[in-house]
């Protein structure tokens, strides 16, 4: 392929990537988003391969056949509730990959750079290796942190921040000897020191962060690789790979933001990590006051038919139980009867950002009736029942009445001012965050214990039609 058609299929990846991006920002659009993505990746290989500037394709045709395969199983395979995990997983090869094209660029002797043009291609390497590596770890970690192998305490030593600065002030010295260093064995020691230290400052990072910030640190960490992405790009001087990684850093960047705004909290005390240990005021750290009252499914469904305006708030447990399909008939049948239905969906509820609306709309809820936190929150007093699926933190009022809780000022679902919220759930653990929530003892609370799913089963069964 000569160089001409391959510069055009270039530009047309990148804009069916461009048009991923913007199907993938609203519901209706997003599995068009979607094929516009998987599209621009296939034109992308392929004329990757066939641009005649990649050698051993006896070895990479079938790597990638082995590596779609892998990804194809997982892709049909994986739980809705698995899929952060995944997300979390996928952004750690990017990284895994970033280091390991350094790495070969490094040892590459046919590159021909000398002078200025030697000293800019190995920047190029070494902030790709140190972005790679610190995605990497970071994103092991959150992998693990996700699936519940790795605590979501914040891990917290003492002197971290001078530990995180002395590390890039060290890494920042290494790179000045990688980029002076003469030979093609000299570069090698600063950049395996540096890269070992980026591999722990990834860990540290992540580590040092609460449970309740995590949506931020897998959007941060979404960013992070596609800067590495990009970086790669640079040293294999492909425009394409440049373009592609910095529309994922840049998307995963504003993402980062708006996760940030929606928690009330800065992106730099995110970073900075701590905050999931916060001790608590004597009120939580004795337990929440007030009685907690059980109540059963057949209580519930004549709530819901005497009832003239309910609201939904969907969390977590919802995507656990499975419980959207029959929420859905619930919604039409007491809509057929005329109750007014909504659903307000909180910016971090579940585990993804969107988890709840991709739930929602696969249970095929009319999108008009689900609601962001904003459109919905001052709407709770004047509803008569609210039902709580598989929510907790993001329903917690100790996010405004405890200054000294862990999710202090973060901004979450006022269903406590409802005359009746009833909370869904099998016990009374804690939510992602580990903060016991009072909103269960609160006399406006009913609890209805047990799998979400089975409640809403029940309920469906003695909901009059
Ligand atoms: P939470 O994790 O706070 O609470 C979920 C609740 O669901 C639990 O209290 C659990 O209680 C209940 N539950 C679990 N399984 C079932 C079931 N089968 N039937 C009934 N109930 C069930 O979820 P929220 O959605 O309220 O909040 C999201 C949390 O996750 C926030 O802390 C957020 O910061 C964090 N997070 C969000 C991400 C995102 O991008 N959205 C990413 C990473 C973290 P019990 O065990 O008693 O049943």
């Amino acid at each position: 392929m000569g160089n001409g058609l391959l510069t055009v299929s270039y530009i047309a990846a990148a804009i069916l990537f461009i048009l991923s991006l913007g199907g993938l920002s609203r519901q209706d659009t997003a599995r068009r988003g979607n094929l516009y993505g998987a599209m621009g990746m296939a034109l992308a290989v392929g004329a990757t391969l066939l641009s005649g500037q990649v050698g051993h394709l006896g070895w990479l045709v079938p790597a990638i056949l082995v590596g779609a395969g892998v990804g194809w199983m997982l892709a049909v395979r994986v739980e809705m509730t698995q899929m952060p995990e995944l997300v979390a997983i996928l952004h750690s090869f990017v990284g895994l990959a970033a280091t390991l094209v350094g790495y070969a660029s490094t040892l590459d002797t046919q590159g021909h750079f000398e002078g200025a043009e030697l000293s800019v291609h190995r920047t190029e390497i070494f902030v790709g290796i140190f972005i790679g590596a610190l995605t990497f770890t970071g994103s092991l970690v959150a992998f693990g942190k996700l699936r519940g192998s790795i605590s979501g305490k914040a891990l917290t030593l003492p002197g971290r921040h001078l530990l995180n600065g002395g590390v890039i002030l060290i890494s920042i010295y290494l790179g000045s000897l990688f980029i002076g260093a003469d030979g093609p064995v000299a570069p090698l020691l600063p950049l395996v020191i540096m890269t070992a230290l980026a591999l722990f400052i990834g860990f540290h990072l992540v580590m040092a962060i609460g449970g309740a910030d995590m949506p931020v640190v897998v959007s941060m960490l979404n960013s992070y690789s596609g800067w590495a992405a990009a970086a790669t790009g640079f040293m294999l001087s492909n425009d394409l790979l440049i373009v592609t990684g910095a529309l994922v850093g840049s998307s995963g960047a504003i993402l980062s933001y708006i996760m940030c705004r929606a928690m009330n909290r800065s992106f730099i005390s995110v970073i900075l990590g701590g905050f999931g240990n916060v001790t608590s005021s004597a009120s939580t750290a004795s337990g929440p006051a007030g009685e907690v009252v059980a109540v059963n499914a057949e209580e519930t469904a004549q709530m819901l038919a005497d009832s003239q305006s309910v609201i939904i708030v969907p969390g977590y447990g919802m995507a656990v139980a499975q419980a959207q399909g029959v929420i859905s008939e619930i919604t039409q049948r007491l809509r057929t009867r005329g109750v007014s239905v909504r659903f307000a969906i909180h910016p971090v509820a579940g585990r993804l950002p969107g988890h709840m609306n991709v739930l929602l709309a696969e249970a095929k809820v009319p999108y008009d009736i689900v609601l962001e936190m904003d459109e919905i929150n001052q709407d709770f007093p004047d509803t008569d029942v609210v039902l709580v699926v598989g929510a907790n933190d993001i329903v917690n009022p100790s996010a405004q009445e405890d200054p000294g809780s862990p999710i202090a000022g973060m901004p979450v679902l006022e269903v406590w001012k409802a005359k009746t919220v009833v909370v869904f759930k099998r016990s009374m653990a804690t939510g992602y965050s580990g903060v016991e929530n009072p909103l269960f003892h609160k006399e406006n609370a009913r609890m209805l214990f047990g799998d979400a799913k089975k409640s809403v089963d029940t309920i469906l069964s003695h909901l009059p039609s």
